[in-house]
């Protein structure tokens, strides 16, 4: 008995070593202010961010028919709204303003009205993947649809989809651009079931979204010219909040907090041999080292 306790204090000594070093770097950013809120900054944020809304629908309302000029609008416009999701990201970490109704309004407000994401499913799907990152079983950001982060992880998704998965390096950037679609989807079914963390009108402030867009789109454009403006709005919009990996020097923004594209001990995982290797996914071709360009785009 004795004995096992034994082995079970020496199987947690790494846990219990990882949250004394986290401790300690906690105490030292929290000595540090780094933790303060800047009201300064944020109060210049959400000027600069409202700015560029207001030009973005402006240029929007008033611009002529020339499709380039819509395209770099619709870009515009993506980027605004990357900028929304941003501030909305900080607002549920509380970094703006604490926890209570002024958080609620503000997240009503820059998710569910400004961008069509509900602030409840974004706030239970990011403090999900805060509170297990990396975790295969519960973190849903290493659990996207069209990509396979280990091959058991791709062989229990559809056939079809795992064709997707085979090609993921090459499809990455088309991947990314379903991003915002994923977002929406997932805040509709989440708002109208009425889970964790709703608030009453959060699915209403969602529809009205949808409808302004849509209204924008139409008195602007028409049916056909909204339509393409919405998808390529949407593209663009998925594209910009994702970042292709193997490319940091692109400095794209990058889905808050979303995992590193290759794992801190790649270089100490062994190279599968061929009896071990899955049927699905192909060898590497080349091996992926961090702080090392790697032309995975390609
Ligand atoms: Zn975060």
């Amino acid at each position: 008995m004795q004995a096992n306790l034994v082995a079970v204090a020496a199987d947690n000594q790494p846990n219990l070593q990882a949250t004394n070093e986290y401790a300690e770097l906690k105490r030292q950013i929290l000595a540090l202010g780094l933790m303060k809120r800047q009201p300064g900054y944020y109060a210049a944020k959400f000027a600069i961010t409202g700015g560029l809304l207001a030009i973005g629908l402006y240029a929007l309302a008033y611009s002529g028919s020339d499709a380039w000029i819509r395209l770099a609008e619709a870009a515009f416009l993506a980027f605004v709204f990357v900028q929304i999701g941003l501030l909305a990201h900080d607002l549920s970490h509380q970094q703006i303003v604490g926890a209570g109704r002024w958080n609620v309004t503000a997240g009503l407000i820059l998710g569910n009205l400004l961008m069509g994401v509900s602030r409840a499913w974004w706030r239970d799907n990011h403090d999900t993947h805060h509170a297990h990152p990396n975790d295969l079983a519960h973190d849903p950001n290493v659990n996207i649809i069209f990509l396979g982060c280990t091959a058991e992880q791709a062989l229990s998704r559809p056939r079809w989809v795992q064709w997707v998965i085979r090609h993921q390096v090459a499809l990455i950037v088309p991947i990314f651009c379903l991003e915002f679609f994923s977002m929406h989807y997932q805040s509709i079914v989440y708002a109208f079931h009425g889970k964790r963390g709703t608030v009453r009108g959060e699915h209403v402030v969602l529809l009205v979204h949808y409808a302004l867009y849509g209204t924008l789109l139409y008195v602007t454009l028409g049916i056909g010219g909204g339509l393409i403006f919405a998808l390529v709005h949407h593209l663009l919009t998925g594209l910009y909040m994702s970042r292709p990996a193997g490319r940091p020097d692109l400095r794209w923004a990058q889905l808050p907090d979303r995992a590193s594209s290759v794992s801190d001990d790649a270089q100490k995982q062994l190279e599968p041999s061929s009896a071990t290797r899955t049927r699905l996914l192909r060898g590497a071709r080349h091996q992926l080292h961090r702080n090392r360009r790697s032309p995975i785009m390609a």
